[in-house]
């Protein structure tokens, strides 16, 4: 990537990840969508094909190479997610009382009937369970059922359209974490070189490890938390992932809703403690879809958020079929941005700072966000090729953003989703004046330091061995650098 005039930089350090859809797939709308703010796309395999994911990536690709700035993609795999089918004539209006069938049938639905294709499903229900449609907007209670039909009455909801989710909340079912349909997705999602997987349902460690053997290091792996038996294993879960996300739209319908802003805040603390990204998801902005400013309660929700500690802010329907995607993506900018700012933010990261781990490369980058908060430096900056020292110093939640200097444009992608990283790809510096130079130059060319102000630098010697972060320098910047 070559390095534009006026590079892009962030004035907040949570990091922004979008969902593209129908509603933001042309390459004008992805460039300003990130110009708005957006750090990672997400590609949902739950709706579209092959070609549009496809067709959409290419064109982020475009942005990256155009704005000389590394853009994280993640592929969202759909998981055991049971859908009820389509309907023949659009969404179907609903009222209690009202009897609906569910049935293995690949006939579009009516008001009458619609499919849902999982016979498993059907094995595992009885007469009296309860089945969440539409993110829990829809309870329908059986009545009736046989191994190719539910027959249901309406408890509550209004309206049903095609693909809708459905959650049997109590009932396990014998899934598998990957279906033959995430297999092929994640064939094509590799192929084309996304930088994150993102697993949908994890259910117990061995899903992770399952995605983790296919996947075979192409593309970082994140965990969704929305089933509660996953938060039963969350140590073992968090560990084996390279990030995980808060996926509050199923996890609020597996559980009850007051049940999940504890839950969000204990996931969001472990994974920093544990020093991986973390990404607080679903219904942030959820009226956005429909309208061009926020409530009130949804401010404070991704306020809440980035006060828990977060490394990233989630849009999903608001970005990929709303009406308002740029100005959900701004409003998003504005508020993560304004929290951080907050002198109680700052008490809260420093409160609930981890301990450094015993090793070299955590005393050196524990001691760079102490030494750059006493010298008020403008900017970490880490020389990585894995990433590992960087998501290190991103644990501490630095006040400052972290300079990711690597020769790895797959670290730089993928780092995009962590918490303060402004990654750039450069060649590797191979003695200790370049690596100064480097570093005081990028940091002026991104916009991160000014003349005159410092910079903490770590890095390991010798250099270009992987995993030897040793060494912590000042450096100030020069105007001419
Ligand atoms: P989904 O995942 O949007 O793929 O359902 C996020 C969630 O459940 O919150
Ligand atoms: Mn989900």
């Amino acid at each position: 990537m070559t390095p534009p005039t006026t590079p892009i930089r962030r004035n907040r350090l949570t990091k922004i990840v979008a969902t593209l859809g129908p509603a933001s797939s042309t390459p004008a709308m992805i460039r300003t969508l990130f110009e708005a703010g957006v750090d990672v796309f997400r590609l949902n395999f739950s709706h579209g094909t092959h070609a549009d994911h496809g067709e959409r990536l290419a064109a982020i690709r475009a942005v990256e190479a155009e704005l000389g700035r590394p853009i994280g993609v993640m592929a969202d795999l759909q998981g055991p997610k049971l859908r009820i089918a389509t309907f023949a004539d659009g969404p179907i209006t609903l009222t209690p009382g009202h009897r609906l069938r569910l049935d293995l049938s690949r006939e579009p639905g009516d008001l009458t009937r619609v499919g849902l294709p999982h016979p498993e499903i059907f094995a595992a229900m009885a007469p009296g369970a309860d089945l969440l449609l539409d993110d829990g907007r829809v309870r329908l209670r059986v009545v009736d059922c046989g191994p190719e039909f539910a027959d249901t009455v309406v408890v509550s909801g209004t309206r049903l359209s095609d693909r809708k989710g459905v959650n049997v909340p109590g009932v396990m079912l014998p899934l598998s974490p990957l279906t033959a349909k995430d297999r092929e997705d994640l064939v094509f999602a590799l192929d084309q070189g996304v930088d994150w997987v993102a697993l949908s349902f994890v259910q117990r460690p061995e899903d992770v490890a399952e995605a983790r053997r296919l996947i075979a290091g192409r593309a970082a792996l994140l965990s969704k938390l929305e089933k509660p038996q996953a938060i039963q294993h969350l140590d073992s879960i968090i560990e084996l992932s390279d990030g995980v996300m808060v996926a509050r739209g199923d996890l609020g319908v597996e559980l009850p809703p007051e049940d999940v802003p504890s839950i969000q805040k204990r996931i969001v603390q472990e994974a920093r403690r544990a020093g991986k990204p973390v990404i607080v998801a679903t219904q942030m902005l959820e009226s956005m879809v429909s309208a061009p400013a926020p409530t009130r309660a949804e401010a404070s929700d991704v306020a809440t958020a980035v006060f828990d500690g977060a490394d990233a802010v989630m849009l999903s329907a608001e970005t990929a079929s709303g009406s308002y995607p740029v100005e959900a993506v701004s409003f998003m900018d504005r508020i993560t941005g304004k929290i951080e700012r907050d002198p109680l933010y700052r008490a809260i990261m420093d409160a609930q700072q981890p301990e450094p781990e015993h090793t070299a490369a955590d005393a050196i980058t524990s001691a760079a966000h102490q030494v750059s908060h006493t010298i008020q430096a403008a900017a970490i900056v880490t020389y990585t090729t894995s990433g590992s020292t960087t998501l290190r110093a991103a644990r501490e939640r630095p006040e400052v953003p972290i300079l990711c200097l690597t020769s790895s444009q797959e670290t730089a992608r993928r780092l995009a989703m962590v918490f303060a990283v402004h990654g750039v790809v450069i060649a590797d510096v191979t003695n200790f004046s370049e690596m100064v130079q480097t570093a005081t130059r990028t940091a002026f060319a991104h916009r991160l330091a000014a003349e005159g102000q410092r910079l903490v630098i770590t890095a390991g010697v010798p250099f270009g061995t992987p995993g030897n972060t040793n060494i912590l320098r000042i450096a100030w910047v020069e105007g001419n650098a």
